[in-house]
């Protein structure tokens, strides 16, 4: 009797308890799983970066002589899923039981469920260890109906790994240095140019084959140039460090055109696919500071993404979980506009964050919450069709990450579960925030007229047309305030100017 080990596309991790405990009888089973390879239209880049990492860990525990089997998409038994494969694996092997690390997205979890009890096998869940905090940490809160904000879940991480810390208060007396990471980019700066990867016969053959099996689907197979290995994830991350962490801080929510990556440290595929440990990132950042590297708003910053708002939506995802996914708080429903999956609009800052979306499977928070979740929000585009697309469009996109960030703080569908507020902004912060408006069809400083900044209008009247639900919300106070303050016929104007708007379609 043998145990058969899998391992889900997004656990490509050797540290994890399932690789290390693995004995010589045992093997891994890897299945590209064509149902959830073609679930929403994931990007080229991103199908050729998944299965080419995929093929490689493969490849490796191979190497390292442990047995595996890999069922690719495309393969002679015509199984098109993990459950179709697990049925497979039980009429091949005489199973004693099958483990796997615990899914990170619900609807996995459940198909495997299923599949193993529809064939009588036991299936036992490993502890998926990359991860600080427990996978239900807020389960129980959440049944209660109690609600946990971000900063207090991220004091508490802070506390339980003493990042950053002096016994357990914050090094330097303050948490959080939000404020400090705001700032626009002067226009002397310079970015670094980033590394290039040489692609090997792998990717270069899931170049072909992902473009063949999957023309439809967004973006190109051209001008890949992610790390696929873990020794590849590293050099990357090391060029943060060294070249973009200083910087980093101060300038994570600014934009500029044709600088999709910035500062950034373009590692969250990388660390969501199991090539990077989030848990050596953070101390490696730690580390950068106490050594006088980089300064503390920076380093605070970085480990806040990873130890605060990366755990604390995982945690909101399973304890919110399947019923999360139906919600619609604004009653949003103005379908996406198709110039989503093309860039093809006259507003430039949506053309830019878009156009850099289908050339890389990338775009940074700022692009992903400020143009293109703000425009959703502010149009009320359907969540579940919004969703789709950026779950489909981006790398390091996994429902369980997705989601949260989507209909939670980018379109506040959840009611106010992630964010204490819906996070809406007129064309002014993208004005300051980035190049954009200079060269835009629109006039940022109109704000009603034919060639009105559609971000100010939509703007106004999403807070006119929720007044009833938001008024009462203490950190809206002082955009109420301003509404208040408008001329009733101004608004009229405008209101009327958003619904033509939308009723052509978004795009004036
Ligand atoms: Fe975007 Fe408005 Fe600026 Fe054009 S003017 S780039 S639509 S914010």
């Amino acid at each position: 009797m043998v145990t058969m080990r899998i391992i889900l596309l997004d656990q490509l991790s050797f540290d994890l308890p399932i690789v290390q405990e693995a004995k010589s009888e045992d093997f891994f089973l890897f299945v590209e799983d064509y149902v959830e390879l073609t679930r929403v239209p994931h990007h080229k880049k991103k199908l050729v970066f998944q299965l080419s990492a995929m093929r490689h860990f493969a490849q490796t525990l191979r190497a390292d002589s442990h047995e595996v089997e890999y069922i690719q998409h495309n393969n002679e038994f015509n199984i098109r899923s993990l459950p179709e494969a697990i049925t497979l694996m039980c009429t091949k092997y005489d199973l004693s039981r099958c483990l796997v690390t615990e899914p990170s997205e619900y609807h996995v979890e459940q198909a495997i469920n299923t599949a193993c009890l529809n064939n009588k096998l036991s299936c036992e869940f490993c502890p998926d260890t990359r991860f600080f905090a427990d996978r239900d940490v807020l389960k129980e809160s959440a049944a209660l109906n109690k609600r946990t904000m971000m900063e207090f879940f991220y004091r508490k991480m802070r506390k339980k790994t003493g990042l950053l810390m002096d016994g357990d208060q914050p090094i330097s007396g303050q948490w959080n240095y939000d404020k400090d990471n705001r700032k626009p980019l002067p226009k002397s700066i310079v970015v670094p140019e980033r590394l290039c990867f040489t692609l090997d016969s792998i990717t270069q053959s899931l170049q072909s084959e992902v473009q063949h099996c999957f023309p439809s689907h967004i973006g190109e197979v051209q001008n890949f140039n992610y790390a696929v290995t873990h020794a590849q994830a590293h050099t990357a991350w090391q060029q943060f460090l060294h070249c973009y962490l200083p910087q980093f801080g101060p300038y994570q929510d600014a934009m500029r055109m044709e600088e999709p990556f910035l500062f950034h440290a373009v590692v969250s595929m990388y660390v969501n696919i199991g090539l990077l440990c989030p848990k050596k990132l953070c101390a490696d950042v730690a580390q950068a500071y106490t050594q006088g590297k980089v300064a503390l708003a920076s380093a605070e910053g970085f480990i806040r993404q990873i130890l605060g708002w990366r755990e604390f939506i995982r945690a909101i995802y399973w304890a919110y979980m399947p019923e999360y996914k139906t919600r619609n708080f604004c009653n949003a429903n103005t379908p996406l506009p198709q110039w989503y999956w093309t860039g093809k609009t006259k507003m430039r800052c949506l053309s830019e964050a878009i156009q850099s979306t289908i050339d890389h499977a990338y775009s940074h928070h700022i692009h992903r919450l400020m143009i293109t979740g703000n425009f959703a929000l502010l149009a009320g585009l359907q969540p579940e069709e919004v969703c789709s697309w950026y779950w489909a469009v981006y790398a390091d996109a996994y429902e369980w990450v997705e989601l949260p960030n989507t209909l939670g703080m980018a379109l506040h569908g959840d009611g106010g579960v992630v964010g204490t507020k819906p996070y809406i902004a007129s064309g002014a912060y993208v004005n300051r925030m980035s190049d954009y408006c200079k060269g835009c069809h629109y006039d940022v400083k109109q704000k009603t007229g034919e060639n009105a900044c559609p971000f100010n209008y939509l703007y106004w009247d999403f807070l006119a047309r929720h007044q009833e639900i938001f008024s009462k919300n203490q950190r809206m106070s002082l955009a109420y305030k301003n509404l208040a303050r408008l001329e009733p016929q101004v608004l009229a104007k405008m209101r009327q100017q958003a619904t033509d708007f939308l009723q052509k379609g978004c795009d004036g």
